[in-house]
């Protein structure tokens, strides 16, 4: 299937149904079940006669060298036997006038013919040996609409309504469960992350990247946050290096991947470096790679981050294993005493990066 060129979200929300909602849910996913076996069946049925007409092998036998020739015989073929997402949308216009009517609108009959076309069409082009019909048992296990403002659609109460949503399906509106109150959400919706490889984090950390599935809790923040309007922006790291900035100084320092504390000479810190970067990524405007930061916003900041670092300790003393990368041993955490000697200074000047010895 061709990806799509706009941004698209996913959002995933659980509706409530009472009985007899849940009765006609279960009788339109049979009907559109029973329409996509049938516009299954037809592009099957189109797909067999034209490849039993002698044209077939003879298109098929024009050189690949011949490109136009081959693209023109095959694309007749397809018009004369109705073999095509357009053509297949006219049948579902003729299939669906029975009982199915009933239950699924037009532009879903749509959808279910795309969906059947594009089966048939992999069969077609030798990407797959064969479709797959859905049982009764099995059931179609999602139907979806083109547009949001007819047929199946959601619906959204502006906030001073309400904020309440819902699920429009024929005659039945079905309440969506929407949590307003998740504890991401609450602390605001834009949300600002490092652009990471997960492949690379794979080869670098193996099995554990898999346990921990950074990738997976990415996804779910992104839809969580799409689910409020808001945004999950991701900023790339080498351009950056937040790890390595000090907004004292300004400058950059590399830390081994061992020291978990930014303490700097100019008078930053010691401050925990993930939440230090955190902070600094908060901190960064679109198109440019330095945060931009009031003189005095650090202030506050310090105390934030050393309260949250306070409440890391008392969980590390009460016995609790944090991840090693927060840098609190497990009993009697104590704050770094200094800086680890010998090390590499950087300094970011007219956008290039320089050793100082
Ligand atoms: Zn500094």
């Amino acid at each position: 299937m061709k990806k799509s060129k706009t941004p698209t979200f996913l959002l995933e929300l659980p509706l409530r149904v009472d009985a007899g909602q849940s009765r006609r849910l279960r009788a339109h996913f049979e009907a559109a079940r029973c329409l996509y076996n049938a516009l299954l069946g037809e592009a099957m049925k189109r797909l067999r006669a034209m490849r039993a007409d002698p044209a077939w092998q003879e298109a098929r036998s024009i050189p690949q060298t011949h490109k136009q020739e081959r693209r023109e015989a095959f694309s007749h073929l397809r018009q004369a036997y109705g073999f095509s997402e357009y053509a297949l949308h006219e049948f579902a216009k003729e299939a669906n006038c029975s009982w199915i009517a009933d239950h699924i609108d037009s532009v879903m009959a749509q959808t279910l013919a795309t969906r059947a076309y594009q089966a048939a069409n992999r069969v077609c082009l030798g990407k797959a040996k064969k479709v797959r019909f859905k049982s009764k048992g099995r059931g179609l296990d999602s139907v979806e609409n083109k547009r949001n403002n007819t047929g199946l659609r959601f619906v959204l109460q502006p906030p001073e309504e309400g904020n309440q949503g819902w699920l429009i399906w024929g005659k039945d509106r079905l309440e969506a469960l929407i949590d307003w109150n998740d504890p991401i959400i609450r602390r605001g919706n834009t949300i600002r992350t490092e652009k990471l490889s997960y492949r690379a984090w794979q080869k670098r950390y193996g099995k554990s990247v898999g346990r921990n599935a950074p990738g997976m809790f990415l996804e779910q923040l992104r839809r969580t946050v799409a689910s409020t309007g808001g945004t999950l922006s991701e900023f790339p790291t080498h351009s950056t290096k937040l790890s390595q900035y000090c907004h004292g100084c300004q400058t950059y320092v590399k830390k081994p991947l061992s020291e978990r504390w930014h303490h700097c000479p100019c008078g930053i810190g010691p401050v925990q470096r993930d939440l230090y970067s955190a902070w600094l990524a908060a901190h960064l405007t679109p198109a440019n790679t330095i945060p931009s930061l009031a003189q005095d916003s650090w202030e506050g900041a310090d105390l934030r981050l050393r309260a949250a670092v306070e409440v890391l300790q008392q969980r590390a003393k009460e016995g609790q294993a944090l991840p090693r990368s927060v840098g609190i041993p497990r009993a009697g955490a104590r704050l770094p005493e200094s800086l680890t000697p010998n090390r590499l200074e950087l300094v970011y000047r007219h956008g290039r990066l320089e050793a100082l010895g």
